[in-house]
Formats: structure tokens, sequence, C-alpha cells
């Protein structure tokens, strides 16, 4: 097996990567604010997270990934109070979105999905370990602040320059800009605003509730403990997000938080970020709309590297859509073949070398599904010449198994097709049963039966194929 490499955003470079216990890898990713449907934008940094327990996994490990629901900030408070409403109205129904997106893109579950307000208490016993050991204060407004300058390390992660930062300076809001670096808010003294949403906890500085950035450092380390192996989340995250939760996790234990820390680059439309704010959205639920499949926009979204900018096209959606449809065939024809030859098994040897170098290569998903495709044309030329080796087409049937494990990009079959294969099947359970009795006359009707509608039957050693001719 190769040595798995990952770019780590904190040494800005690729360092050979592997869990501290050697089995399990702890990995945080940060995940939605449920107040609004996420943006294809954001799922473009699921499916790089995605990819990434996929590939972990393919190297051995297992996978314990935490993925968090932040359902109480200042967006969702806003949102609750313009419409008269609980935090939880707007967050319940948005989390279910979540997850029904996310399973239309065929991410795959997360081993949990903690909701911070949840985890109150140890957010709160969090802050206090930051007061007794001196690095948070409460200020004239009510709320908990970290202090900055008493953690030397702070801006380790984004580089941040020294000078922008401003001692004593403070900022309230949980995202603020880079010109700002100041003390942060960990514990907000409430307002009436959050009274009224259900968004207020008692605390031992009074009513109040959490920071954004205090909700992952308290989530991350309740449920995988002090260090974690990996932190992923958006390039927009580094700072001051992920900054901040360095800060205050490592204050907090006085050990490294986490060991990697890997970030997705942004999904753009017509050359801007996809975001709320500019107004250039698109949802799965678009996605589905236009008939872009969860596979086809896998491939969309696996054709150029995590750290690169991705521009979202109509263009773009369309090679996707026909680059599945290849993999779709050539998925049917190999379930179908019943021989190859020894250039199959060489040619699915290839694919396993090179598609698992390039997944071990810092993610390179575009190199893996460009040794797909490569794999596919070679393959359909061994499949012509009407093999008869067994063996070569159970290695043909490994190898792409295992790299579709990752990548996943096999399309559903239209419901067009659905509905034919019920019928199909229907048709040859009634042919077995005429067999079985001895039917053979009845038998062969429903064999003429299929024929007339352009299905043809094979009878094999593994029962009976069909295959749609016309
Ligand atoms: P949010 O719900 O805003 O906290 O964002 C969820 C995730 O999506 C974060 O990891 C963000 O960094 C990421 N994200 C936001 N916009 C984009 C974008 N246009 N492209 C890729 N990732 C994004
Ligand atoms: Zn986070």
């Amino acid at each position: 097996m190769p040595q798995v490499r990952l770019y780590n955003t904190m040494s800005q470079s690729v360092e050979p990567f592997s869990p501290a216990d050697g089995k399990v890898v702890r990995m945080y990713t940060c995940g939605p604010t449920v107040y609004n449907p996420a943006h294809v934008g954001n799922f473009r940094t699921f499916l790089f997270e995605d990819l990434m327990r996929r590939v972990l996994k393919l190297a051995g490990w297992r996978v314990e990934q935490v993925m968090n629901l932040t359902d109480v900030d200042d967006k969702i408070i806003r949102r609750a109070s313009e419409a008269g409403v609980s935090i939880s109205d707007i967050t319940v129904p948005v989390t279910e979105r979540f997850h029904s997106d996310r399973r239309y893109l065929r991410i795959e579950d997360a081993e949990r999905y903690p909701r911070a307000t949840e985890s109150i208490p140890e957010m709160i016993e969090l802050v206090s370990t930051l007061v007794a050991r001196g690095v948070a204060y409460q200020a004239d407004d009510g709320s908990v602040y970290f202090a900055i300058d008493k953690f030397p390390a702070y801006g380790k992660l984004s580089r941040l320059d020294k000078r922008e930062i401003q001692t004593g300076a403070r900022v309230a809001q949980d995202d603020y800009a880079k010109e700002n670096a100041q003390d942060f808010a960990l514990w907000k003294a409430a307002k009436p605003e959050d009274e009224a949403s259900g968004a207020a906890w008692d605390s031992p500085w009074g009513r109040g509730r959490p920071g954004w950035h205090l909700e992952c450092s308290a989530m991350a380390m309740r449920f995988l403990g002090e260090t974690l192996d990996v932190h992923c989340g958006g390039i927009d995250l580094v700072f001051p997000h992920h900054e901040d939760e360095i800060a205050q996790s490592e204050a907090a234990t006085g050990r490294e938080f986490s060991r990697f820390w890997c970030h997705g680059q942004f999904l753009l439309t017509d050359g801007a970020k996809m975001a709320k704010r500019v107004g250039n959205v698109a949802t799965v639920a678009d996605m589905r709309e236009q008939g872009v499949s969860g596979a086809a926009f896998r491939h969309f979204a696996f054709s150029t590297h995590y750290r690169k900018q991705l521009n979202l096209s109509p263009d773009a959606l369309e090679a996707s859509l026909e680059g599945v449809r290849r993999v779709g065939d050539f998925a049917e024809r190999l379930a179908a073949a019943t021989g190859g030859t020894p250039g199959l098994a060489a040619a699915a040897e290839d694919l396993v070398a090179d598609a698992s170098a390039a997944f071990f290569d810092d993610l390179n998903a575009p190199e893996a599904m460009a040794a797909l495709f490569s794999f596919i044309r070679r393959a359909n030329a061994e499949l012509d010449a009407g093999g008869r080796d067994e063996a070569a087409l159970a290695r043909a049937r490994e190898a792409f198994a295992l790299v579709n494990g990752v990548l996943d990009i096999v399309p559903e079959p239209a419901a067009e097709d659905e509905e034919l294969s019920v019928y199909v099947e229907g048709r040859l359970a009634a042919r077995r049963a005429a067999r079985t009795r001895r039917d053979f006359a009845a038998a062969d009707a429903i064999r003429d039966e299929l024929t007339s509608r352009g299905i043809a039957i094979e009878d094999g050693p593994q029962g009976t194929r069909w295959k749609k001719l016309y």
C-alpha cells in the first residue's frame, strides 16, 4: 500500500498521514449552519470530506467522523426572531433537508451528527476552564471573550500578521473579517431576541449562548478527544473559525488540537464564490430539477482537485452527465460479461495501482477518474475480444468496484428503466415458475413476448440475464 499524503494547512505542505493510534482516524468536519438549505458550494466541501473518508478507509483505517450541525448562531436567531418562532422551528426542517440532499449526493453517513444545542454543558465547562486559566474574561457587556494576547500561538494556522491584532479590541459577531483580529466572544450575554427564540441558557456568567467557534471546539473534544487526527472545512473557515477553535482548545488543554488541518477550495459560479450573500447559489433541488443525478454531480465535483477552485457551468454538468453515462454502460457490460482475457486482468491491475496512487496522493480524484476512464477504454476492447477467462473478469469487477467505491459515480437507472426492469423481472419469475412445473410451452411464450418487446434473454449458470435491444 502506498503512503497516504495530505496537504496540511498548518505546515503549508503535503505530509505523510496516518492516524495517531494507527487504527482509527478521528476526523472532525465543520457542518452546516442549519438556517437555510445548504447550496452546492457547501456540498462541494462536504463531498471533499466524503472523498477523504472513503480514501482513508481504502487505506485500511477505520474512520470516526463527526460532523456538527450548528443549530444556534447569529443567523439562525435573526431568522427565528423575524419569523417570531423558536430556533428549533427553523433548524429541524433544514436539518432534515440537509440529510436528504446529502443522500442524493451519496455522501456517506458520518458516525455522528451532534447538534450544538445538545452540548451546552460541555461548552460552559470549556469557557470555565479558559476563565480559570486567565485566557478568557467577562467584559462589561456581560459576554465572555477570549484574550488573544494571552495565547502567543494565535494566528499560527492563518499566518496572521501579528501587527493586525488589535490588543483589547473585541468582536461579538460569529463571523468577522481578517482586518479585525480581536478578542472574540466565547459566551454571549443573552439579548431579548435570544430569550424569545429559545436561544439562551443559564451559565456562571448569567443567561447567554455559545459563540460559533466555541461550539466546534466543545463538540470535537467531547466526541473525539483532545487531539484530532484531522479537522476539515472549506477554505473560508481558516480564519477566524479554525484559528479561534485552535486558540480555545489548545489554551484549555495544553495539547495540539488537530494533527492535520485540511481545507477545500470554493465552488464558483461565473467566477464568483457561490454564496448566499452574492445571490448566485444553486441547491441540490435545482440539480435534481435539471436532471443532474447525484452520480453526475459527484463526477463534476471530483473532476477538479479539491484544492483548486471549480466553476459550476451548464457545460461542465453536461460533460459529467455524459461521463457517468459511459461509466453506467460499462458497469452493465461488466456485470453481464461471462469471461475476459489476460489483457483485461492487466488493465485491472493498472487501474488499482494508478487510482490508489492518485487517491493517496492528497486525494487526487481527477487523476483517479482519468485512470478509471482509461481502464474503461481498455476493458471495452478486451471484452470485444470475447475471452473466457473468469478469473480475469473477476479481477476487473473487483478493480472497478474498488475505485467506484470511492468515486461512487455509477448513475441510478432512469425511472423508465426501473419500470421496465420491474416488468421484465416479473415475466422472468413467471417463466421460471412455468419451467419448474415443466410447462415449456408457457415458458417459451413468455420468451417470445419479451423478444417482441425488444428484450433479449440469456440463460446462464447464475440465472437468466436480460438486455434491452432497442
Ligand atoms: P456554513 O453552513 O456557511 O457554515 O458552510 C458550510 C461549509 O461550506 C463550510 O465548510 C464552508 O467553508 C463551506 N462553503 C461555503 N461556501 C462555499 C463555496 N462556495 N464553495 C465551497 N465550500 C463552501
Ligand atoms: Zn467548526
